[in-house]
């Protein structure tokens, strides 16, 4: 999940009210992808998520600091669930505790330890990044680990093409960015640390970790 840092960000306002006036702010800090899924999504296939839910956390409703980009799957599924005792992506780097695996799959990184293994797997569930076929909780109408498997073929299409020098690191960039999903161009291009380096560049808001 990619790390993102909205204070990049110098043109938003502290408070919006109604918070979906936040949306756009939100999306020239972060770029139009999910936060959680890191689908791409048009404005519309995009709401302004509330990290501790305005439900719960009233007061917190129109606050900028409370708010990230979350698709319908990742907004319906995290509801309002508590986010305490969760990594979350504009806090933690959320990027190194999960692997993205051939097939769509995303599994917590196997060498995470207590206490952060717990944290990992509380963000996992939280908007469930592991509702594929097969597991329990599935549905048939949540898209986003197809997605996730098309997006990891052509990126390995374009680790061939880029191997073979017959595509350039702008041409990655165009289809990284068109397709979203940060964390799979990452992990296929995991031996390249130039195109590593403007996927961190190129996706506005990300956090850079070393
Ligand atoms: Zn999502």
């Amino acid at each position: 999940m990619r790390p993102v840092d909205k204070s990049l960000f110098k043109g938003n306002k502290n408070r919006y009210n109604p918070y979906g006036d936040a949306k756009d702010d939100l999306i020239l800090a972060i770029g139009d992808f999910c936060s959680y899924c890191e689908r791409q999504g048009y404005s519309s296939a995009l709401d302004v998520e509330h990290i501790n839910d305005k439900h719960t956390h009233p007061k917190q409703k129109y606050l900028w600091n409370n708010f990230l980009l979350a698709c319908k799957n990742c907004n319906s599924i995290k509801g309002t669930k508590s986010v305490d005792d969760s990594l979350l992506p504009h806090i933690n780097n959320t990027f190194s505790v999960f692997s993205y695996l051939e097939g769509g799959l995303v599994i917590l990184n196997p060498i995470l330890k207590s206490p952060l293994k717990e944290k990992a797997q509380k963000l996992l569930d939280l908007v469930g990044l592991d509702r594929v076929p097969g597991n329990s909780k599935y549905s048939f109408k949540d898209k986003r680990w197809e997605d996730r498997k098309k997006v990891w073929e052509i990126a390995n299409r374009y680790l061939n093409k880029y191997q073979k020098c017959s595509c350039d690191i702008e041409i990655i960039m165009d289809l990284a960015l068109a397709h979203g999903f940060w964390s799979i161009w990452m992990t296929t291009f995991q031996d390249y640390r130039v195109v590593q380096e403007a996927l961190i560049k190129s996706f506005s808001g990300t956090k850079k970790y070393n």
